[in-house]
């Protein structure tokens, strides 16, 4: 846990004193570039006059996930925004030199989000990640840490984190995503340190990578402000998914042929074992194999790029609770849920979807 003598004070950045009531924005030297210039993160900062919590958002730790960039754009511009107590740091790129190359990596190679904490003398990354974890994370009583899929693929909003703390349980019912993923993250990953020095991080997946998509961007507004009004720092009561889903495990689909992917599902869809995913086909439009669902799932996400090889991911689906029912699930989702309908369709529309043939669909109906 974190204690009182490794935190560090929301109101004092570098020698800038911020106060109660204060709103200003601060920079935090992480590295040098080649040419020798000192690489600044730039961070907005508000603090309420009454205190209360110090939720720490942060975006583009992979440098090309920028959806998370432009949702904490739109929450520093909203000046109707107002924090009743506690503080917040708003930070829209925290890897500044891979945003500044539009890549998920550092210069070097390496993976930002796989080293921390870090260390004061070890790698570029590692490095950076020491000061990010020295200077934000100690300051933080909560974070949210922003992400996309990985170049090619794309996410059905989803909140990921280790259900096993109650701090983070609370974080991530708070947050109201209708998906939420147990589990820990990789070893070296900002949400797995920060909640081992004490500071409850959850991370929202959604969307895409060099975009800032309409429906993702409303996705992480609406459980940011969620967290704030779950914990009293701003007004107004949380608006959250009504059928929450709870998933442990999640497994991706591979191509089994190489070929020209037609697509029978979309982000965000409900599934049922053995219902078809993915038609490959050849150039000329003959079918080479039919991919089907191995359980009860939700669509997490899925390639955008129909051309695959064998053993290339198609789709990443989430395992259902053998106590949830896809079709109850689906007919609670069309009764309510609006939105996560709407987003699903907005995903879907980046992709062509197709009904499996009559031939296939009753072929691989209970047969596989
Ligand atoms: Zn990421």
């Amino acid at each position: 846990m974190t204690t009182e003598r490794n935190r560090k004070p929301v109101g004092v950045w570098n020698g800038t004193e911020i106060k109660p009531g204060e709103s200003r924005n601060v920079n935090l030297a992480v590295s040098e570039s080649y040419s020798g210039m000192t690489m600044k993160i730039p961070i907005h900062v508000r603090r309420a006059v009454e205190e209360g919590p110090t939720l720490l958002v942060t975006a583009a730790l992979h440098g090309d996930e920028i959806n998370g960039t432009g949702a904490i754009r739109r929450l520093i511009q909203d000046e109707e925004l107002k924090l009743l107590r506690g503080s917040v740091i708003f930070v829209p790129v925290l890897n500044l030199l891979a945003f500044d190359r539009h890549s998920r990596y550092l210069p070097d190679r390496r993976d930002l989000n796989r080293s921390f904490p870090g260390t004061s003398n070890g790698s570029v990354a590692s490095r950076m990640a020491r000061t990010i974890f020295d200077e934000l994370i100690t300051r933080a009583d909560y974070g949210i840490d922003l992400h996309t899929a990985a170049i090619r693929r794309t996410n059905y909003p989803n909140v990921r984190g280790d259900l096993t703390d109650p701090k983070v349980k609370k974080l991530a019912k708070a947050f109201g995503c209708e998906i939420v993923m147990n589990g820990k993250g990789p070893r070296g990953a900002l949400r797995r340190e920060a909640c081992r020095a004490g500071c409850p991080t959850i991370i929202l997946e959604g969307g895409e990578v060099w975009k800032v998509e309409p429906g993702i961007v409303e996705a992480a507004v609406r459980g940011i402000l969620n967290v704030m009004r779950t914990f009293k720092m701003i007004e107004g009561e949380p608006v959250r998914a009504e059928n929450p889903i709870v998933m442990d495990k999640s497994r991706w689909i591979r191509a089994e042929r190489g070929g020209f992917l037609q697509f029978h599902i979309k982000p965000g869809d409900i599934v049922r074992k053995r219902q078809p995913l993915a038609t490959n086909t050849t150039l000329l439009g003959k079918e080479r194999s039919v991919l089907v669902s191995p359980f009860n799932a939700v669509v997490l996400g899925m390639t955008t790029l129909p051309a695959v090889s064998p053993g290339e991911p198609v789709c990443n689906l989430g395992r259902l609770p053998d106590d949830i029912d896809p079709t109850d699930l689906k007919q609670l989702r069309n009764a309510g849920h609006i939105f996560e309908d709407r987003i699903s369709e907005e995903l879907g529309s980046n992709i062509v979807v197709v009904k499996p043939p009559d031939r296939v669909r009753s072929s691989t109906n209970g047969t596989r």
